[in-house]
């Protein structure tokens, strides 16, 4: 089978189009505009990016979006009191917390404090629990976005084997739940591994799918990848690259350039999964503002 590149930039685009007139749609009919707010606390670059995109996609999509943006020194009590206050304005359809916070902050306590109706992130346990039990609920962003990817380009998980790599509560964990649950991009055979795993190469022969999300640029090299595999590179890494004009390049956690020729379907860093993330979460807010309306 020839390799086909997964194009997550395009395909968000698409979704977001399409998104756009379901909002219009919305809008006449119930006068309501849906409202996602984001919480930036401190100065990490990625993170003003990542909400910067989040922002502007609300825009293109039609949704009105209003970011709050707090000092690094924000005490935990604040930033909790401003969570409350989301939690009760009826204005507001959902809102996200941008992790990492500084490290003086419980991340846990922010995330227990979020109303699960208003976790468009889906990191509320009240939204991880009924993910797993295969009901109705929010979605984490990223894993949501794979797989409407997955959807969109017609691969097939329903028995075969998927090999995530990682386990962290933002990707690999609900990945490797959402792909074993019986659903449609659902139904494979899973196994979930980390940095503690074993025998990681053996297994990732073994694998259709291969989700990659450990954060180390290259992680995943041609040798670990069966020939004719989907390949999905969730990660998001920033190396040196003196031929880039800003010194740098991002890169994900696959070794794109030897891995490719190998599998049936691959996702390039970036443009691949990244973008469907802000799909995902778009996603979750247009389904927040027609529940708040009792709409399903
Ligand atoms: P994390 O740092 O929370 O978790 C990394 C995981 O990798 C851990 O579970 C760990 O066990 C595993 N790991 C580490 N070393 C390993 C090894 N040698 N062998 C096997 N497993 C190993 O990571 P995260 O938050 O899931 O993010 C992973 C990557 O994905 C990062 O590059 C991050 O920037 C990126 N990311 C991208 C998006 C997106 O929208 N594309 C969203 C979230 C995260």
């Amino acid at each position: 089978m020839p390799m086909n590149i997964i194009d997550g930039k395009l395909t968000a685009e698409e979704i977001k189009q399409q998104l756009k007139s379901d909002t219009e749609r919305f809008i006449a009919e119930t006068g309501k505009t849906p409202h996602l707010a984001a919480v930036l606390v401190g100065d990490n670059p990625a993170s003003h990016a990542y909400v910067g995109n989040k922002v502007k996609s609300c825009g293109q999509v039609g949704f009105r979006s209003t970011l709050i943006k707090k000092e690094a020194d924000i005490s935990e009590e604040e930033l909790l009191a401003l969570i409350h206050q989301l939690n009760q304005d009826p204005d507001i359809d959902g809102f996200i917390v941008q992790l990492p916070l500084p490290k003086h902050i419980n991340e846990v306590k922010v995330t227990l404090a979020i109303d699960p109706d208003k976790d468009v992130d889906g990191f509320h346990p009240v939204n991880f629990g009924k993910m797993a039990q295969g009901l109705p609920c929010f979605l984490p962003a990223t894993p949501y976005g794979i797989t409407l990817l997955l959807e969109r380009y017609g691969i097939e998980t329903a028995g075969r084997h998927v090999v995530v790599v990682g386990r962290s509560n933002i990707v690999g964990t609900p990945m490797s739940i959402l792909m074993s649950r019986k659903s449609r991009t659902g139904d494979a055979t899973v196994t979930l591994t980390h940095s503690r795993t074993r025998n990681l190469k053996d297994l990732l022969l073994l694998a259709d799918i291969v989700v990659a999300a450990i954060g180390i640029p290259h992680f995943v090299t041609a040798d670990m990848i069966k020939e004719g595999a989907v390949v999905i590179d969730v990660g998001i890494n920033r190396v040196e690259d003196e031929n880039a004009r800003s010194g740098s390049r991002l890169v994900g956690d696959v070794d794109y350039d030897n891995v490719a020729p190998k599998c049936s379907y691959i996702t390039p860093v970036p443009g691949g999964v990244g973008p469907m993330t802000v799909v995902g979460l778009m996603m979750n807010t247009f389904q927040a503002a027609r529940q708040r309306l009792s709409l399903k």
